[in-house]
């Protein structure tokens, strides 16, 4: 089944993606800007590309314990 992309009629929850999707305009067209480190976790800033929303997701790592500080 050949199903063409809308752009402006998104899927939800779309299931293509990390589970990352803009909380304003739906889209999981996201662009990662920072990477950031965290004690135990990821943090990334990105940004959506149709509404420029900011997004923060936080992503566990797996090496939380091998980290002690
Ligand atoms: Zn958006």
């Amino acid at each position: 089944m050949v199903q063409s992309i809308h752009p402006e009629r998104k899927k939800w929850p779309p299931d293509n993606t990390l589970g990352v999707v803009c909380s304003r305009c739906g889209c999981a067209d996201l662009r990662v800007e920072t990477t950031r480190d965290a004690p135990g976790k990821i943090i990334r800033y990105r940004l959506c590309r149709h509404c420029g929303k900011r997004i923060t997701t936080y992503e566990a790592t797996p090496a939380t314990l091998a980290k002690d500080n």
